[in-house]
């Protein structure tokens, strides 16, 4: 007798072998049928008990989530949609579960529902995929990076600088909240905190990667960042997992190169390992989307979407192209948008990115060179004195799924951008000084991970693509 997993059962063409798999019960029908999954695939195997020979006391306690080990001989199925089936000799409960109050039952609960269970709903279909296919594109991240020559660089979770301008940011301190030590102004005196200044955890590891490319030419980082906007919105958590390379002597071009390479890698990888899953999560995008009003479907189904996007270039269009193309759009010149389109200079609002990612390009779209002002500090700036080197990956149903840009390299014009930006230079020296000593072109990018897995499970939520989501008002489990 060998153990094996229910992916492994299912497999198994040794009709004959007998099996021991263990796993929790899904359905349970006519005192015979089994369903059981244990989370190694989306199908369930069925195991199939004569009940004439089995304590009835045992078959009551087959219940919808409890955990069960079944031994038996593999058997060719005659029931629809599964090779092999199960004929049980032996039957154990290893964890009972109470039908009354088992929060899920063979039927479809809505995602909100689910939210409310994220400790149990890994036992279902829909998350189960996702968590496989989350894993199958971490996994994919790393491979890429190794396999064409870059480190992976941890890079700190607490940060001593509030510089990097991403957005709000939580503290950190070891202080007695209710009796903080105090200046004679009446603020807190940080000095006296666990790291003497004041700590937050970090929204972007990419000024520390930086300092890695500029001497191990090419790194990433992959790690937790976290945002304190109160953006309650189907995109944003509060903790989320960023992939950030950064690149020595790559320019812009080379770090739309690079992006544009790296996602259709990744999403590939997707498709040719999690082939199962993906099919099952594309017949649920398909019922999500036949309940929509006929404009807000999506053009492509979600296979179909996800093998358009590996075979089809990335349109490119610069910030003021793009500017031109939205002033003279239909709903710009009917009002339809909720921010107008004045002219340039603008901040592009995820209603116009929408625009011209699903409705004009029907194509992901890497926006560049944006005006200088409406972007961070260290984008190296255009010689038109008001453009910088950023980049924003666009995609359809997401919308930006990536930030990067060439670096702005030069000394000079990094401390006139900072003072401009009003940071202190005190707070960035060593970031300084890599301009100082042996500077060069370099450029990176952020991807959001859990945008990433939205785009390729077709989640509608950000919230249903990470197991514990981190939102306003919401640290439960
Ligand atoms: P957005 O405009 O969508 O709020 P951003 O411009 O603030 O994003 P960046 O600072 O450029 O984002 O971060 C890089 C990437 O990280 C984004 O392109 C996105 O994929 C992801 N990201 C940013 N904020 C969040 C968040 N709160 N939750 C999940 N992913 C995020
Ligand atoms: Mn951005």
């Amino acid at each position: 007798m060998i153990t094996i997993s229910v992916n492994q059962a299912l497999t198994q063409t040794a009709v004959g072998l007998e099996v021991r798999v263990r796993g929790w019960v899904r359905t349970f029908r006519s005192n015979r049928f089994i369903a059981i999954n244990d989370g190694t695939t989306i199908h369930n195997i069925q195991a199939v008990v004569n009940f004439e020979q089995t304590d009835p006391e045992l078959l009551k306690r087959i219940t919808t989530g409890a955990c069960i080990e079944v031994i038996g001989d593999l058997a060719t199925s005659l029931g629809k949609g599964q090779s092999v089936e199960i004929n049980v000799s032996a039957l154990q409960i290893l964890g009972d579960s109470d039908p009354e109050k088992y929060p899920f039952q063979p039927k479809k609960h809505s995602l909100e529902f689910l939210r409310e269970n994220a400790h149990l709903r890994p036992r279902t279909s829909t998350f189960s995929a996702i968590l496989r296919v989350r894993h199958a594109l971490a996994f994919a991240v790393h491979k890429y990076f190794n396999d064409n020559g870059f480190y992976y660089m941890h890079t700190p979770i607490i940060t001593g600088s509030d510089a990097e301008g991403a957005g709000e940011m939580f503290r950190v301190t070891a202080l007695d909240a209710a009796n903080p030590p105090k200046n004679e102004d009446g603020t807190v005196n940080f000095k006296e905190d666990f790291f003497e200044k004041e700590t937050n955890l970090t929204v972007s590891g990419q000024l520390e990667a930086e300092l890695g490319a500029l001497a191990l030419s090419k790194v990433y980082t992959f790690g937790p960042t976290f945002r304190a906007e109160n953006s309650n919105t189907s995109r944003h958590l509060a903790e989320f997992w960023m992939i950030e390379p950064e690149v020595a002597f790559n320019d812009l071009d080379d770090n739309m190169m690079l992006s544009e390479d790296f996602l259709k890698y990744v999403i590939n990888y997707a498709i040719k390992h999690c082939a199962d899953d993906l099919e099952f999560l594309d017949k649920r995008f398909a019922d999500e989307e036949k309940a929509k009003p006929q404009q807000q479907r999506s053009e492509r189904g979600l296979l179909e979407q996800l093998n358009f996007v590996i075979n089809n270039n990335f349109v490119r269009l610069s910030y003021t192209e793009a500017i031109d193309i939205l002033k003279n759009s239909t709903p710009n010149k009917k009002k339809k948008f909720k921010y107008p389109i004045e002219g340039w200079g603008t901040d592009l609002q995820s209603e116009h990115e929408r625009f011209l990612v699903e409705k004009h390009f029907k194509s992901p779209v890497i926006l560049f060179d944006y005006p200088a002002n409406i972007k961070a500090f260290y984008m190296r700036l255009n010689d038109d004195g008001k453009t910088v080197r950023a980049m924003d990956v666009l995609f359809p149903g997401i919308g930006e799924i990536i930030g990067g840009s060439q670096r702005e390299e030069r000394h000079d014009v990094l401390k006139r951008k900072m003072k401009e930006f009003d940071i202190a230079e005190e707070e960035l020296w060593w970031y300084l000084e890599t301009r100082q000593f042996g500077t060069c072109v370099h450029s990176g990018f952020g991807l959001g991970f859990e945008r990433l897995v939205q785009f390729v499970t077709g989640m509608g939520n950000i919230r249903d693509v990470i197991p514990f989501p981190r939102t306003p008002g919401k640290a439960e489990f």
